[in-house]
């Protein structure tokens, strides 16, 4: 017949008229079995639709092939094997086929979706297995975690603190930010006394109700000192490390931020003896059993009588380097007798009780002790030089 589907199409009953060349239709053809036209037509549109499920099993083959993510993967299954997916939609479809074009387009239409899913589960343990890979390979070395470890200011700090615990003295901390009081008055330091010229002091821009500027960076840990007394009265043996801050142009000598560690002692009867056996025990332990302590009398505001305390060099034993000037000797401690009006401000009378205050620098002690000849890299937070501890 030729050009047959049209004219035959317009002469068929509504179902099969749905009926059209390239389009899949599925389409009822009860009690029509019997018509040539008929079987030619359904024929035909069978050969359609197989047509079409060798397209999409080409099409879903094709691009599972490409495949390379889990997430695309998943999206195509639904595309194709979901629940309103393009193949599950035709498999759907052969229900309404009669039994014989059942068994011929839906064993055709079942060993493809087989083989679709199969290659899908392929496909699925391809994928993971890769990402599996990529998450965890135990196969791999390790990579090194770089643990960190203490400043050596604080190796230094945390040996004394242990030192003066087994002394039986308490360790102590207090403000960075310190009033005016606390840091000068309170230690014998009261407002224009020349000694205040000795401390070039980082004063704070803010008055306070009274009009006045009365906050600091505080110049030494000596500032705990009148706070200690008055938190913890008589006996008293605390030390104090920490922070300080002074207004100084840095250069290898000097910093703006340096650390010192403060030493009270408050007791009845307390004299400069006392004071010698715990700064030589001190020395001691930073610079060996041989190490040697002389006094000299030095001023300091807030100590009656005050001493400097000088240690052998430990680089030469006291015959004389250019670490200790050819002198033998390295400054190391500020000292002396807790000075009365200290004490009185720290609420304890002076009559009764006496003790012994010192201070060294925690930061020179430390670069005596490693041979660091420039102050500045402690702060500089450079890893060459932190990195050495
Ligand atoms: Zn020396």
């Amino acid at each position: 017949m030729k050009n047959s589907s049209k004219i035959v199409i317009s002469n068929l009953p509504a179902p099969l008229r749905l009926a059209r060349p390239g389009k899949l239709v599925i389409w009822k053809v009860k009690g029509w079995e019997k018509s040539h036209e008929e079987l030619r037509i359904k024929n035909y549109e069978l050969g359609i639709m197989k047509n079409e499920i060798e397209k999409l099993k080409n099409e879903i083959l094709s691009n599972l092939a490409k495949v390379k993510e889990e997430r695309v993967l998943k999206d195509l299954e639904i595309k194709y094997l979901g629940r309103k997916g393009e193949l599950t939609k035709i498999l759907r479809s052969l229900k309404d086929l009669s039994e014989k074009e059942k068994k011929e387009i839906g064993q055709l239409a079942n060993e493809i979706k087989k083989e679709i899913e199969d290659k899908f589960s392929e496909a699925k343990i391809a994928i993971s297995g890769k990402s599996g890979q990529e998450r965890v390979d135990i196969t791999l070395p390790g990579e090194k975690i770089e643990r960190g470890h203490l400043s050596p200011l604080t190796l230094v700090q945390n040996e004394l603190e242990d030192l003066f615990t087994s002394l039986g003295f308490m360790v102590l901390d207090g403000p960075e930010l310190e009033s005016d009081f606390y840091n000068f008055t309170a230690v014998n330091i009261p407002p224009n006394h020349p000694a205040r010229d000795m401390q070039d002091t980082f004063y704070i821009d803010k008055k306070n109700k009274d009009g006045e500027y009365d906050l600091v960076m505080r110049t030494h840990t000596s500032s705990v000192q009148v706070r200690a007394m008055q938190k913890y009265g008589a006996p008293l043996r605390c030390v104090v490390p920490g922070k300080c801050f002074r207004c100084e142009a840095t250069d290898v000598r000097h910093e703006h931020t340096f650390y010192q560690i403060e030493g009270l002692m408050v007791d009845k009867g307390i004299s400069l003896s006392n004071m010698k056996a715990v700064l030589e025990t001190v020395a001691k332990k930073l610079y060996g059993e041989d190490t040697k302590l002389r006094m000299r009398p030095k001023f300091y505001p807030f100590v009656e009588p005050g001493a400097n305390g000088e240690v052998t060099c430990f680089l030469c034993q006291g015959k004389g380097c250019s670490l200790c000037k050819n002198s033998g000797w390295l400054e190391i401690f500020g000292s002396g007798l807790v000075h009365p009006n200290v004490l009185k401000n720290g609420g304890i009378d002076p009559k009764i009780y006496s003790g012994f205050a010192f201070g060294f620098g925690l930061t020179r002690v430390t670069q005596l002790k490693y041979g660091i000849d420039d102050i500045r890299l402690f702060n500089g937070g450079d890893l060459r030089f932190l990195n050495q501890f």
